[in-house]
């Protein structure tokens, strides 16, 4: 008889994940992975009982289990669950409560799933509108995980090796810290804007059609890079002129992440024609969402999806939308990203390897460098900072093109104690950091890499490999041979 899944010990599930999981699944901390058991508020707690505060987690974005959210799913869970053509009161008001949280024109309300449903429904609508065909990106950018949006996301394109293709034209991403044109320049956002234009002109000039621009209003995925003010209203604007439509993908960066406003298309002084929301929207619970004008609506002809908008979800959407009123959680994320940027601020200048601090509301990102001078990337240390914070029981995560940002989005119940205690929390741990890097770097001819100490320091001991043969995958389809 197998066990049943919670009396299992870490060893076993790590053996059965390996067995019974697809490889490139990753896991977080790879090489000393964490087995999550209960979530509460803020913070997280593995097997052991261990607590830790959690920076990661956006997508519980009012809190894990949420007993608001809880006893909104359970209940509805208990009384009907099904999405079948039906009409449905718990429907039609969660889309009514989200139109009325957006611009006028934002009118429309389609139901999904997944982030990567929606922004491949947007794709759908961009092209069934505009009647063209091509889509512009901006560099680093993930849009998801479907076929077409792999090819729309620079991201993975270049981790997988693959090239760009014809219909898809990436532009610069509008960082000012490290990119193309600085925060030096007289005005960085109308430099990247022309980019765009330039691109829209080349493909026009091939012949191509310009079906939309898509990217997050403020680029998480990029390594937490906010584009200029200038930037956003000028690229709508030539889109627009091409005969494309826009799209604001505020999967991560929606339902007041940013602090204060409800989206990060606001801050820009831009309103999109499609906008595409996921993660915190069922606080966990799967459920996302496409918004765009009537005209762009009624372009398609069909569209269905079997679980899209079922009452359970959208019970438990209404209940995140309470609390985020109930709990004021748009001004509180304002003031506690403030506490948080502006801790990082106070010590940026005495930590060698902190390049950059950027950020709004629950959403802030710390650039780790090798020197302020250059501005280079330093991967190792960042990842070696992700592991030391790690051991402070802080849960955070390395990202961007060069996986050296440091990224903070916590669920939007973080308070300015959480925040005093991450502050101090990288300060030691950058200490360390800078430590270790300057003994390695003084220690001899071969540089061993600092994230390969860090991997070592943290590796599961070969006793904790050890196999367990009740495990064994029967198939042994996976990890033949691996470790
Ligand atoms: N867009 C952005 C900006 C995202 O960050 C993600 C997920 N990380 C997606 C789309 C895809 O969402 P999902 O994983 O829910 O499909």
């Amino acid at each position: 008889m197998p066990e049943k899944p919670n009396t299992l010990t870490f060893k076993q599930t790590l053996k059965m994940r390996r067995n019974y999981v697809g490889r490139s699944c990753k896991l977080h901390y790879e090489v000393a992975p964490l087995k999550i058991v209960r979530g509460s508020k803020q913070y997280l707690y593995d097997d052991s009982g261990n607590e830790y505060l959690d920076c990661v987690n956006n997508i519980s974005h009012v809190g894990h289990c949420h007993p608001h959210v809880v006893n909104a799913g359970q209940e509805q869970m208990s009384k009907l669950m099904t999405c079948f053509g039906f009409l449905s009161d718990l429907q039609v008001a969660y889309a009514k409560r989200i139109v009325e949280m957006l611009p006028e024109n934002l009118c429309v309300c389609y139901f999904l799933n997944s982030g990567s449903e929606a922004n491949d429904l947007a794709l759908r609508l961009a092209k069934s509108y505009t009647k063209n065909n091509d889509i512009i990106v901006v560099d680093h950018a993930y849009h998801g995980n479907t076929e077409n949006l792999i090819k729309i996301s620079p991201s993975r394109l270049k981790q997988h090796n693959m090239p760009i293709d014809d219909w898809v034209h990436v532009v610069p991403c509008p960082d000012v810290y490290r990119g193309k044109y600085r925060e030096d320049n007289v005005s960085p956002g109308h430099l990247y804007a022309n980019e765009v234009k330039v691109a829209i002109a080349k493909a026009l000039d091939k012949g191509r059609t310009v079906a939309a621009f898509i990217s997050e209003p403020n680029l998480t995925k990029a390594g937490m890079v906010f584009p200029p003010k200038s930037y956003l209203p000028l690229v709508y604007r030539y889109v627009r002129e091409a005969g494309g439509v826009c799209i604001a993908d505020e999967v991560q960066t929606g339902l007041g992440r940013c602090g204060e406003a409800y989206w990060a298309f606001e801050s820009h002084d831009v309103v999109p024609d499609i906008i595409t929301l996921g993660k915190p929207m069922g606080n966990g619970h799967p459920m996302s969402m496409v918004v765009t004008t009537k005209e762009i609506s009624d372009s398609l002809k069909e569209f269905s999806s079997a679980y899209g908008g079922n009452p359970v979800a959208c019970a438990m959407g209404m209940a995140v939308l309470d609390v985020i009123r109930n709990e004021h959680l748009l001004s509180s994320a304002k003031s506690v990203g403030k506490c948080l940027k502006d801790g990082f601020q106070a010590i940026l200048q005495k930590h060698r390897l902190m390049g950059d601090v950027r950020g709004a509301g629950m959403l802030v990102g710390v650039e780790i460098v090798e020197d302020k001078e250059s501005r280079k990337p330093n991967k190792d240390a960042a990842e070696a900072l992700v592991y030391k914070l790690k051991e402070k029981k802080i849960i955070t995560s390395n990202e961007g093109p060069d996986k050296n940002v440091i990224i903070f989005q916590p669920p939007m119940c973080f308070t300015c104690e959480n925040a005093a205690t991450v502050v101090k929390a990288v300060d030691d741990a950058l200490t360390e950091v800078e430590e270790e890097d300057r003994q390695v770097s003084m220690s001899s001819d071969i540089i061993v890499p600092l994230s390969v100490i860090t991997a070592s320091k943290h590796k599961l001991s070969s006793d904790d490999e050890d196999d367990d043969d009740e495990y064994e995958s029967p198939s042994k389809r996976f990890y033949e041979g691996v470790d």
